[in-house]
């Protein structure tokens, strides 16, 4: 009888992206792939070190499989695995711990006949490299495609460059390769994924020219640029948006804070007045262009008074929306050492408030496009509702009886509907 595996996945889009790859590597004859509530005999779980909460959801997942089937043998993998290592071992089930080194090569270690618990964190090395398995994405219309891995910026806050390693580009013709599979299969749209990828750099070539290349694809509908760090972000890559491009006209570039001082601390490579300039000048280059960011709240030192700085910043840039994160000490980060740490509940009020601003700033752009047509990439039908996005990332829901699964049709925008727009095939 085949063994049921499940995999689940924290954290960010390059950590879903991997999980698909990690699956990729199993032999689907001797698995089944089942919902980790479906009682598998085996689960892999892709982890995620960004803060504290990720931290205690791996914790949490652990004992929920545990409760579903006692005897489940669980794998750990990825960034926690990588940093937290041992400790993570000594969780009940766990018999695999297995860092970004090696996790691709999670079935083969599986599959050998090995002590009872292993931990596998070698050093990450700053080679190019390449990606084993075409990381098919079930629901067949937008797909991940890792181009980086890994970071060298430093940030105080952040334990990204122990966790996944130095900046290191994906080979180009690997990434060209997989971009065609891809595409082949059905993907309509490539989202392009890394920890830093604004810095690709394989041998002479940027970012732009993966993005020139992958216009040459022709099944290739739309490519989209994941988050990309502010100071990386070529002259070019704006142009592209603005003219006749694949490129989707959308930015998710991180601030994490409105105010120099912080910034600073941050170890941000920018100042406030240099990301404003640069904000604006997308959002006047590129029309209609969808703007989202990060911020982190809760910041050794940030006080009343810096926290409404950053507020104040958000309310007035064209954003479309931002992603609020909560700060928390991480063991490798320089921050975890700073003084003037934030009360969590002052912490948890300033998100709220954040969280309530990103909305209605969603909804303030939506405003600017109701009553125009725009072109939806479809994905799924969910309560009576076909949905999808428009280049410019709006999630767009219309009531049809027709299968509008991957087609990319116009539709007339009409009203707003929570966090989403309700439109008609136009
Ligand atoms: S740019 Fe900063 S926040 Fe982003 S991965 Fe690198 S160190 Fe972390």
């Amino acid at each position: 009888m085949k063994k049921k595996i499940a995999f689940y996945t924290f954290g960010c889009r390059l950590n879903q992206s991997e999980t698909a790859v990690i699956r990729q590597g199993f032999d689907m004859r001797e698995y089944e792939v089942v919902d980790y509530r479906n009682d598998p005999d085996v689960v892999v779980v892709n982890t995620c070190t960004v803060t504290e909460n990720g931290d205690a959801d791996t914790r949490r997942l652990v004992n929920r499989v545990r409760r579903i089937n006692p005897q489940v043998e669980v794998a750990l993998v990825g960034c926690q695995a990588q940093v937290q290592k041992s400790q993570l071992l000594e969780l009940p089930n766990v018999k695999w711990v297995v860092g970004n080194g090696r996790k691709f090569e999670m079935a083969e270690i599986m599959a050998e006949d090995g002590p009872d618990k292993q931990l596998i964190t070698p050093t990450i090395r700053k080679n190019s490299f390449t990606v084993p398995f075409v990381g098919f994405e079930q629901n067949l219309t937008r797909a991940n495609l890792k181009v980086q891995d890994g970071c060298d910026f430093f940030c105080s806050f952040c334990e990204i460059p122990y966790a996944r390693g130095r900046a290191r580009s994906r080979e180009f013709d690997d990434i060209l390769s997989e971009a065609r599979q891809l595409s082949d299969a059905g993907h309509r749209e490539l989202i392009l994924t890394g920890i830093n990828i604004g810095t690709y750099d394989y041998e002479g070539k940027s970012l732009v020219e993966v993005i020139e290349a992958l216009e040459e694809i022709k099944a290739l509908e739309r490519i989209r640029i994941s988050s990309i760090e502010p100071t990386t972000i070529a002259e070019k890559i704006i142009a592209k948006m603005a003219g006749d491009s694949k490129l989707c006209r959308y930015l998710h570039v991180p601030l994490q804070a409105g105010s120099d001082e912080v910034l600073q601390a941050m170890k941000r490579k920018y100042s406030v007045q240099e990301f404003v300039d640069f904000l604006l000048m997308a959002r006047d280059t590129v029309p209609g262009i969808c703007l989202g960011t990060d911020v982190i709240v809760g910041f050794p030192g940030e006080t009343d008074e810096l926290f409404e700085e950053t507020y104040n910043l958000l309310l007035d840039l064209p954003f479309a929306y931002f992603h609020v994160f909560s700060y928390s000490d991480r063991d490798h980060a320089k921050s975890s050492r700073f003084e003037n740490k934030i009360p969590q509940p002052v912490v948890a009020e300033r998100s709220r408030r954040l969280r309530e601003l990103s909305q209605r700033k969603r909804r303030m752009y939506f405003q600017q496009f109701l009553g125009e047509t725009a072109a939806v990439l479809f994905e799924q039908q969910k309560r009576g509702y076909w949905s999808g996005v428009t280049e410019t990332y709006i999630r767009v829901k219309v009531e049809s009886e027709q299968n509008l699964k991957n087609q990319i049709i116009p539709v007339r925008l009409d009203t707003i509907d929570g966090q989403a727009v309700i439109g008609a095939l136009a």
